[in-house]
């Protein structure tokens, strides 16, 4: 049999994010769609005849017209990176190579979280905003669906190493169609230590 996806453990309680991310949305999040992604991925790769190749190197050398793929794929990846950025295990708040980078690529802080926030607030219907490295630099994209910049033609092109779900099964239930709210909330709880570690090993 082929290699198949696993639903990776979140690696925290449902309630660590609150209030920022209530627990209900995090279990529904993780164990619901999460859950689905990957099966559904596991099931595109066998209808596909790929296997024994990392989540990476599926999303970079995609078929576009291949939407179960697409879509599977991309939310398989898209929450594994999200729960790794949300893990609240020795968090650290902003400091180091990755603040000089942010404050280099962006003017401040305060200047790259407007521009993220915008990012994300602007993704008509479903998708994500990311920040990603590019060549040593920083930017900022958003794409639709569960697209990410690993994929061919998509967003900037650089590899992600934080991104935002803006799709309404992230925050509904809290937040209702306070889709701004959500974000400005996902800045609270974001682990900069987890993310200055994918910046250095993009
Ligand atoms: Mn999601």
């Amino acid at each position: 049999y082929i290699m198949s996806f696993l639903l990776p453990d979140l690696g925290f309680d449902y309630t660590a994010l609150e209030p920022h991310i209530d627990a209900r949305t995090m279990e529904i999040h993780h164990s619901k769609h999460h859950n689905g992604y990957t099966n559904n991925l596991n099931n595109a790769l066998e209808q596909a005849g790929i296997s024994d190749i990392s989540i990476e190197e599926i999303l970079m050398n995609l078929d576009m017209d291949n939407m179960a793929l697409r879509n599977n794929a991309g939310g398989y990846y898209n929450h594994c990176l999200f729960w790794e950025i949300l893990n609240p295990s020795d968090k650290q708040g902003l400091e180091g190579d990755l603040e000089v980078a942010i404050n280099s690529a962006f003017g401040s802080f305060d200047n790259f979280k407007e521009q993220f926030s915008k990012a994300a607030a602007t993704r008509f219907g479903s998708g994500w905003a990311w920040l990603c490295a590019k060549d040593g630099a920083l930017e900022i994209c958003s794409s639709a669906n569960q697209d990410n910049p690993l994929m061919p033609g998509i967003g900037c092109g650089g590899t992600p190493i934080m991104g935002v779900d803006v799709w309404e099964h992230a925050y509904y239930l809290n937040y209702q169609n306070r889709r701004a709210d959500y974000i400005s909330a996902f800045f609270n709880v974001v682990n900069w230590r987890v993310v200055s570690e994918k910046y250095k090993n993009a």
